[in-house]
């Protein structure tokens, strides 16, 4: 006999697909979405499903949005493009509101050990960008880690030659850390005092 009646059992299940929840954790949130009033887990459900059909990539700059251009590349000074590994990176970078460019979400790092190519992260799509023209910097923004340094240094070395600005975000934010988890006033200053590379 299972220790949970099936129902319970298939939500704690799917609770425990996300990130950092455990049996424990999916068992707390089973039993509490049971305690709800169903309006409550209607607007939970569609609030899931929701983000599902509304939510896509921008198709400039790979972030999220729910039209075709978002609202940063719509609006914002395109001279200037921030890269990033993830659409949590502009978050992070968000919250400053010490920049005023657009970015640039590559959706990953290059990573040889775990078969990730410069093919498979959007480099070209950079490339295309920087090739239609209006571009003046480029600042890389990828985590100061191995993968992110790498992966800076290989975009740094195809854009220098076309003759635009190349700047790489300052040590402040502590090697091996991730852009996300570092606190704002780092992470303003290692944005500030960016070098040319
Ligand atoms: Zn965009």
């Amino acid at each position: 006999m299972e220790v949970f009646i099936e129902p319970i059992g298939r939500l704690m299940n799917e609770f425990s697909r996300l990130p950092g929840v455990g049996r424990k954790t999916a068992q707390r949130y089973a039993y509490k979405v049971i305690s709800m009033p169903e309006e409550d887990v209607r607007a939970f459900a569609e609030a899931l499903l929701d983000v599902k059909h509304k939510v896509r990539f921008c198709k400039i700059c790979g972030n999220f949005t729910t039209g075709e251009v978002c609202d940063v590349c719509r609006l914002r000074d395109s001279s200037q493009i921030c890269v990033v590994k993830e659409p949590k990176d502009v978050v992070a970078l968000e919250k400053l509101h010490e920049y005023s460019g657009v970015y640039h979400v590559l959706h990953g790092v290059i990573d040889p050990m775990n078969g990730v190519t410069p093919n498979d992260i959007r480099i070209k799509e950079l490339l295309a960008r920087i090739g239609e023209g209006g571009v003046k910097e480029v600042i890389l923004a990828t985590n100061p880690d191995v993968e992110g340094e790498a992966t800076a240094m290989y975009i740094a070395r195809l854009i220098k030659p076309l003759g635009v600005k190349t700047t790489r975000i300052a040590h402040g934010v502590p090697v091996g850390s991730e852009l996300e988890y570092t606190d704002e006033v780092t992470l303003a200053r290692a944005l500030k005092d960016r070098k040319e590379v």
